[in-house]
């Protein structure tokens, strides 16, 4: 992602979620990462999706990796629902 690009996401999203990180609360000390609810290595089609942003400070964002945690949308089994629902 270009450096322009991520930076008119961050302020997008500082704007929708506030500047503090979505994951630990803690405001970031350096410039925030965008963290993706769905990895993007799992789900590259929602790479793109702003629904699927959040603010995450690096740490968090480093440390998470591609762990789907407690209370985002997939353990909450919204796709299984999705699915057998359609
Ligand atoms: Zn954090």
């Amino acid at each position: 992602m270009s450096t322009p690009r991520r930076r008119a996401i961050v302020a997008m999203l500082v704007e929708r979620d506030g500047s503090a990180c979505q994951l630990c609360g803690v405001n970031p000390a350096v410039e925030p990462s965008i963290d993706h609810r769905y990895p993007v290595s799992k789900y590259p089609d929602r790479e793109w999706e702003a629904d699927n942003w959040r603010i995450a400070c690096q740490r968090c964002n480093s440390s998470r990796g591609n762990r789907i945690q407690p209370g985002d949308p997939e353990s909450l089994g919204e796709l299984s629902r999705r699915w057998t629902m359609a």
